[in-house]
């Protein structure tokens, strides 16, 4: 507290930096509990935030994930496939399915989501995708591209999270190009798309069944599923804070009804499961969940691996690397 009176007009107004995005914000004494940066509207704090120099996706990704990858690259022909089916389908034609009539976002256009996007690359080290925001109902992100990749927010998902809540999605979704999933994880949403949209998709279905096997197309969906998991720890990379994850987990959960759910009686839901959940049943599992039709798997998995991974020490590891250079 200052006792020199004449200084009164200089600690009413202080100037702070984002640690996010780096952005000088103006802010009054005692406002720094609530004040949010004018830029990317995340919470203003005088805590570091972690950009990592030159993260290697071997250092995060998901141990299911690169068993589930091996065993997918090991069936004979799937390359040739997979490159037919994104060539005749093209990256014109997946940027009109998966973009049309969606909102691009650029620095003036959501300048608070773009603000995000550059953080999730910067701290992560990838070079800025397109993102779009597309009205849907269902709440949900995706990443899918050939060469360039795109990231498509559904509207559902942005309207019930918090600004730090959508920095996890948009880091989850960086994650899946920073781990080079895009190429595969596109060729999982076409063959998603053949089989869920009848009649849109007809041609494509027709081309999906032609060019790959069941025995390809369902190690390919089995991956997809289990590539999430590597992206949700991305999202933690990002957002320094696991329970900035969980609380997304729990929406994605609980909908627009999660307000009224109890944050911390849904971790123990997580631990529970994870605890109860039988090892040699895992494969069983992961075939309920394809055979549901759910595009990610269970946000209550979810949540209790990312506390998994928290109480392994792997992640406490990877924030302790050293920083690139100027913070
Ligand atoms: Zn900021
Ligand atoms: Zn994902």
């Amino acid at each position: 507290m200052p006792d020199d009176e004449s200084s009164a007009l200089d600690t009413t107004r202080r100037s702070i930096r984002c640690r996010y995005c780096g952005q000088r914000n103006q802010i009054r004494d005692g406002e720094d509990v609530e004040a949010r940066c004018g830029r990317c509207r995340l919470l203003l704090s005088a805590e570091p935030h972690k950009k990592f120099a030159a993260l290697n996706k071997d250092q995060y990704v998901h141990p299911a994930d690169r068993r589930a990858l091996a065993a997918l690259r090991a069936i004979p022909g799937i390359d040739t496939a997979l490159k037919k089916l994104l060539e005749v389908t093209g990256e014109s034609a997946i940027r009109v399915i998966f973009t049309a009539s969606a909102v691009k976002v650029t620095p003036k256009q959501c300048p608070d989501l773009y603000a995000k996007l550059q953080i999730a690359c910067t701290t992560l080290g990838v070079d800025m995708p397109e993102l779009f925001v597309q009205q849907s109902p269902i709440p949900n992100a995706f990443t899918g591209g050939v060469k360039r990749p795109v990231i498509v927010l559904y509207s559902a998902l942005l309207e019930r999270l918090t600004d730090e809540e959508v920095l996890a999605v948009v880091s989850h979704e960086v994650g899946h190009i920073h781990a080079e999933h895009v190429l595969y994880l596109t060729a999982a949403r076409l063959i998603e798309l053949a089989a869920n949209a009848a009649i849109i998709a007809a041609p494509l279905a027709m081309l999906v069944k032609q060019l790959m096997s069941l025995t390809m197309r369902y190690a390919l969906l089995a991956w997809a599923r289990r590539a999430e998991l590597s992206c949700d720890r991305a999202a933690l990379l990002v957002t320094q804070d696991q329970h900035v994850v969980g609380r997304t987990m729990m929406k994605l959960a609980g909908g627009t009804f999660a307000s009224k759910v109890d944050y911390e009686l849904f971790l123990e839901q997580g631990r529970d499961f994870q605890k109860n959940y039988d090892e040699k049943a895992l494969d069983r599992f992961w075939a309920d969940i394809i055979t549901a039709g759910l595009s990610h798997p269970f946000p209550v998995w979810r949540v209790s691996e990312v506390l998994k991974w928290v109480e392994s020490g792997e992640y406490q590891t990877l924030m302790n690397l050293p920083e690139s250079g100027a913070a």
